[in-house]
């Protein structure tokens, strides 16, 4: 019987890819967040933009599959990048990936839009080692009227 009280993190992720060349340095473990309220243009992922898709997984979950790849990151100076979607919106689940990632002294990337709460873009991104502020087109595709 567990005398922790404490609730696993969990988040909701469209995918993880193993080899990522294009999200940082190295080769790259990358967490795909699901959920973005941004409706860019030229959207890269658009089918990570609705929140209550994708699946739901802890971050146990999640850092039992980043640490079968440690070698290849250490090896490359690859790491870890959260992306999306847009990984602030999750910000415990994104802070809490980061912060177990750099115990372990994994390479960390924040891949982000910038949308997100003063408070929370204050503290999460300065959490990763890396950050990549992707400008987009915040142009709606859709107009009223
Ligand atoms: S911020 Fe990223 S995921 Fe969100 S709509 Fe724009 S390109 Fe798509």
């Amino acid at each position: 019987m567990s005398l922790s009280n404490e609730t696993p993190i969990t988040g909701r992720i469209h995918s993880i890819e193993s080899g990522g060349m294009v999200d940082g340095p190295g080769i790259r473990f990358v967490v795909f967040t699901q959920g973005c309220p941004l409706r860019c243009l030229y959207c890269h992922n658009p089918d990570t933009q609705t929140l209550w898709e994708g699946r739901e997984i802890s971050v146990d979950e999640v850092m039992k599959e980043i640490v079968k790849y440690r070698s290849y990151m250490r090896f490359t100076g690859g790491g870890v990048t959260v992306t999306g979607g847009e990984p602030l919106i999750q910000h415990h689940f994104t802070r809490e990936i980061f912060r177990r990632c750099q115990e372990q002294g994994i390479h960390t990337t924040l891949d982000t839009s910038g949308f997100a709460s003063p408070k929370v873009a204050a503290t999460v991104p300065n959490m990763s080692t890396w950050r990549c502020y992707a400008s987009r087109h915040l142009i709606p595709r859709y107009t009223i009227g």
